[in-house]
């Protein structure tokens, strides 16, 4: 089952007199569970689909839907209940709150779930922390923790809400390739055990090759999907 598709999806920038065509006729699949990859130069348009696919922007033309609901058709209320329900974000500077500590950070998203009790929130923290393997940093703010620490910090926080699908912006861009790789193959060990969807953009090639699918992204156009390295992708639908 797809969680996520789109159709003949467009968008456009208004920069003063001119327009900026920065996705054009992007149409794509993507699976529950996928841990899916989009590739491209700076420029192409990576952070503009991911940011349509996580509801922070809408497209100018074409269709998405999230767990087959159109979300062209919701209030913003919805769209913002479906963003803190379904969706989590991993950034590429990571955005903590450098004021406060690792766990804080990490309970920070979850203190809108009215449903959910300080004791089951703290639980929920630990739990994150742990998985992540900082348990012990806990109570460490953001400057005493390494990149590849934060990073894992903004994993947890992603992942606190129990999100079906996680949309991360080249989160190992600001890493070094070792801390990097470490990072993916958290996520990736996330994704086969807890089978939350991932969408990660990078230009990374060794990033790239982790992917079970990749989609080439260019000047806004979708170029080609490819199975990863490891060759265990689902089938490709028809784009
Ligand atoms: P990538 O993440 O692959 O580097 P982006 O999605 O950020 O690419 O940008 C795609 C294109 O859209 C670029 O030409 C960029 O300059 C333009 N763009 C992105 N965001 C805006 C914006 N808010 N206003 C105007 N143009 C934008
Ligand atoms: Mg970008």
């Amino acid at each position: 089952m797809n969680i996520v598709w789109l159709e003949h999806v467009f968008k456009e920038y208004a920069l003063g007199e001119q327009s900026v065509q920065a996705l054009r006729d992007i149409s794509l699949n993507v699976e529950n569970g996928a841990f899916l990859a989009i590739a491209g130069p700076s420029g192409s348009g990576k952070s503009t689909l991911l940011n349509l696919i996580g509801c922070i922007d809408t497209p100018s033309r074409g269709k998405i839907f999230i767990e087959g609901q159109d979300i062209s058709g919701q209030t913003p209320d919805e769209l913002s209940e479906l963003r803190a329900r379904t969706i989590g974000f991993i950034f590429q500077t990571f955005n903590l709150f450098p004021v406060l500590s690792a766990q804080e950070n990490v309970e920070y998203p979850l203190l809108q779930f009215r449903e959910l009790s300080g004791t089951e929130r703290r639980s929920r923290v630990s739990e994150y922390l742990s998985i992540v393997g900082l348990s012990k940093f806990a109570n460490h703010r953001p400057n005493q923790l390494s990149g590849g620490q934060r990073q894992r910090v903004a994993i947890a926080r992603a992942l606190a809400t129990q999100p079906k699908i996680v949309l991360a912006d080249e989160p190992t861009a600001n890493l070094d390739h070792k801390t990097g790789e470490g990072i993916l193959q958290l996520m990736k060990d996330i994704n086969d055990s807890l089978k939350t969807a991932f969408i990660f953009s990078t230009h990374d090639r060794r990033v790239m090759e982790m992917a079970n699918r990749l989609v080439r992204i260019e000047d806004g156009e979708i170029l080609r999907q490819d199975t990863g390295a490891e060759g265990k992708s689902e089938t490709l639908p028809k784009v």
